[in-house]
């Protein structure tokens, strides 16, 4: 049974009172406290106010999970199942995400501020969905037999890469794990992975769930903790082969180093990013076009490494475009996360509030016209509330349109040319996503080739669907993919096994 019902406000308040939340390590197949026995609180964005107190981990406890994780990688009991029995077990364990969907999104919308439509609705059924794609390919890829001379057989086959790290962000905390779990677990790989401090407890009920499937102890280990000491350790750990990255270009950066200065390990980064949206002059469809621009920048309150944060438009169209942006976002409703009208929520924190309103402040002092929200809402409820931001006149050379702010703030930049358009869309240090929107073939094709970003989105802000690479250019991103078949090389070592045949 599938459990993706959103319920009422009052049902979702009495729900989220009443969860029985996971706070302890998970290694090696059971609940533990850290070895320090410390403890970190985590709060509710949209209240300011405590939920509970999570086990602080620390290297030691990483040591722990990794070596947990070795032993299950050495005896077999995940790489050597048949793919046919590891992918029934991922997919139980899919199916009973599903089942609890309505326990996981209440989760994290107290923990992490985001709406619990999106959360309930979404967040886990994709979750559950992306573990069953990986899953389901488990036993449907084969390897090859190259063409090697007469009298020698060569077989070109992937084996997992054995212990996988995996160090994710606060934004989808479900998602971004299960982009790292299921391929990384559908190869056969064992993994330790730290979620954000901010939004631990998704994902150790997930893992709990896991369990419940029949992923053998020691497969999946769940580390929490602070970046600077549990994701630093799992970076520098020298038991770890690969370790999988979603966060902040300047966090990614030191993964680089912490490989470089230990054991080599394969480093794959998913990292920020300063998307453009363009819009060209000959488009019609403005209330499409609004609803998308808005749901690029805004949908998860702008928390989002591809949010589409910079829209380029034709002068000649500006002017229609911004009102039907203003039209549509009447209908976004900003407040309480529990509540199932509410398609905007808090920011994740304090901190990232603050980020935000000083970025805004900046933006005007930059000179860039505020057309929209520009200040803090809903003060009086404790939380982070930050409206949809609109500014215009923006130049692509101020800070608000290179920076990334990682909030629900959107520059408007003008230009004439397709020319002028192509280059302010990659004046960019990032390269994660662009959309364009035009009714002429030639330049979509055109510019879609010229945009230097990972996922081009033609008449549409979407990134595609779980078959296809997600991945940035520049500073968005290094060394592989997540999503689509690309996910499972980057967790898998390629082996050649050359077999000299006696002679007849
Ligand atoms: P962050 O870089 O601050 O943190 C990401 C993770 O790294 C967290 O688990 C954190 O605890 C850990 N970390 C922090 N300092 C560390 C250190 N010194 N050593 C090791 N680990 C450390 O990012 P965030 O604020 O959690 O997330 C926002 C960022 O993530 C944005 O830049 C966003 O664009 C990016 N992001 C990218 C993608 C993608 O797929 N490209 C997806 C989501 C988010």
């Amino acid at each position: 049974m599938t459990d993706t019902l959103i319920p009422a406000i009052d049902e979702a308040r009495a729900e989220a009172e009443r969860l029985d939340l996971r706070t302890r390590l998970f290694i090696d197949g059971d609940f533990r406290d850290a070895a320090s026995g410390r403890r970190f609180t985590t709060e509710n964005p949209a209240t300011g106010r405590p939920i509970t107190e999570v086990a602080e981990g620390g290297p030691a406890d990483v040591d722990a999970a990794v070596t947990a994780a070795r032993r299950a990688a050495d005896d077999g009991r995940w790489s050597r199942l048949s793919p046919g029995d590891r992918k029934q077990i991922l997919i139980r364990w899919a199916d009973l995400i599903e089942a609890n969907a309505r326990e996981l999104g209440l989760i994290e919308t107290i923990d992490a501020g985001k709406p619990i439509a999106d959360t309930v609705g979404l967040d886990m059924p994709e979750t559950a969905a992306c573990i069953r794609w990986h899953a389901e390919a488990a036993d449907k890829i084969y390897g090859q037999v190259a063409p090697s001379p007469e009298g020698t057989v060569a077989t070109i086959t992937r084996e997992p890469v054995g212990v996988v790290g995996a160090v994710i962000p606060w934004n989808y905390p479900a998602q971004m794990a299960a982009w790292k779990l299921g391929p990384a677990l559908a190869t056969g790989n064992t993994v330790v992975i730290k979620p954000a401090s901010t939004t631990s407890l998704s994902l150790l009920r997930i893992a709990e769930l896991g369990a419940d499937a029949g992923i053998p102890g020691g497969v999946l280990n769940v580390v929490t903790g602070p970046g600077d000491t549990v994701g630093e350790a799992i970076g520098r750990h020298p038991d770890i082969d690969a370790v999988a990255f979603t966060g902040s270009t300047e966090v990614g950066r030191r993964f680089l180093h912490y490989s470089a200065e230990t054991n080599l390990k394969r480093v794959l980064l998913e990292l920020g990013g300063k998307s453009p949206q363009v819009v060209f002059p000959d488009v019609t469809d403005f209330e499409t076009i609004a609803s998308n621009v808005a749901i690029a920048i805004f949908w998860n309150m702008g928390e989002n490494c591809s949010a589409g944060s910079r829209l380029v438009v034709h002068r000649s169209v500006k002017a229609r475009l911004l009102e039907a942006v203003a039209a549509e976002l009447e209908a976004w409703r900003v407040g309480d996360p529990l509540d199932p009208a509410t398609r905007i929520g808090a920011l994740i924190s304090r901190g990232q509030m603050e980020k935000v309103l000083g970025y805004i402040d900046l933006g005007r002092s930059e000179g860039a016209r505020v057309v929209t929200g520009g200040s803090r809402i809903l003060e009086e409820s404790g939380g982070w509330f930050v409206p949809p931001t609109i500014f215009d006149n923006v130049r692509n050379d101020m800070r608000i349109a290179r920076e990334e702010i990682f909030g629900p703030v959107l520059s408007v930049i003008e230009f004439e040319t397709e020319a002028e358009a192509v280059a302010i869309a990659n004046d960019t240090p990032y390269g994660l996503a662009a959309s364009l929107y035009t009714r002429d073939l030639n330049v979509a094709h055109r510019v879609a080739r010229d945009l230097r970003a990972g996922v081009v989105g033609v008449n549409a802000y979407s990134e595609g669907d779980m078959t296809t690479p997600f991945g940035g250019y520049k500073l968005s991103g290094f060394g592989g993919h997540d999503k689509s078949l690309h996910a499972h090389d980057q967790y898998t070592e390629l082996k050649t096994i050359w077999i000299q045949l006696a002679e007849r």
